[in-house]
């Protein structure tokens, strides 16, 4: 069909949701659909983190140049922390048909959703809020002042879910990998999506009807 060029996708969802979990299941499933793009911090790896995978892990000073020269599509503060998406591979991933995900939070995704009015936001959330809660614990990951940050942040951002088009509840992994790939393919088909495809229609239909 018409549309060769990606969608933009913007995955939220609480710290602690499973929302790495779910792109890595996503991209091994479809590796020939999808890019994630992988964003510039200011915040300390954690462990197993590598430099250039999970995150570019740079300083204050090397984020704020980048935010001065325009690099970054958007960017924001979390728990005290710069989080922002570098904006040329992005835009080389759409030009080669790829659906690009950014995984970001909810400033980042309405930033995105303004300049970029056809991205397609979705948001994920463990089935409860205590759920939430033990993953975060069990992640072992972060001190207790951090873990409790993160949750307040979490009833900050519940606020703002319904600004997203679709919610997808994570209670296991691969089903809601299959689920969120099945909205985008809807997503592939929306009308506006493939002008190019109906003009086409429109003009054969035209061109037959005076035949
Ligand atoms: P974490 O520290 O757990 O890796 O990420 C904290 C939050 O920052 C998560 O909600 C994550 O989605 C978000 N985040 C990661 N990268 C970006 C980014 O480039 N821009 C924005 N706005 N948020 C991001």
């Amino acid at each position: 069909m018409g549309d060769s060029r990606g969608i933009l996708i913007v995955v939220s969802g609480f710290s602690g949701a499973g929302k790495g979990t779910l792109m890595k299941a996503l991209l091994k499933n479809y590796p020939e659909q999808y890019a994630l793009s992988i964003s510039a911090t200011t915040r300390q790896p954690r462990e197993g983190e590598v430099d250039g995978r999970e995150y570019f892990f740079i300083t204050k000073e090397e984020f704020e140049k980048m935010i001065a020269e325009g690099e970054l599509i958007e960017y924001a503060r979390y728990v005290e922390n710069y989080y922002g998406t570098p904006r040329a591979y992005v835009e080389q991933k759409l030009e080669e048909g790829k659906d690009v995900i950014l995984e970001i939070e909810i400033q980042g995704a309405m930033k995105v959703k303004t300049a970029f009015p056809e991205t397609l936001l979705m948001f994920v959330t463990p089935p409860t809020a205590g759920e939430l809660k033990r993953r975060l614990m069990g992640r072992g990951t972060e001190p207790e002042d951090v873990i409790d940050s993160r949750l307040r942040r979490a009833a900050e951002e519940a606020d703002g879910m319904d600004q997203y088009d679709y919610l997808v509840v994570n209670d296991n992994v691969e089903n809601c990998a299959e689920e969120m790939h099945g909205i985008i393919q809807g997503e592939h088909r929306r009308c506006f999506r493939n002008m190019e495809f109906m003009e086409r229609i429109k003009q054969d239909l035209q061109r037959l009807k005076g035949e």
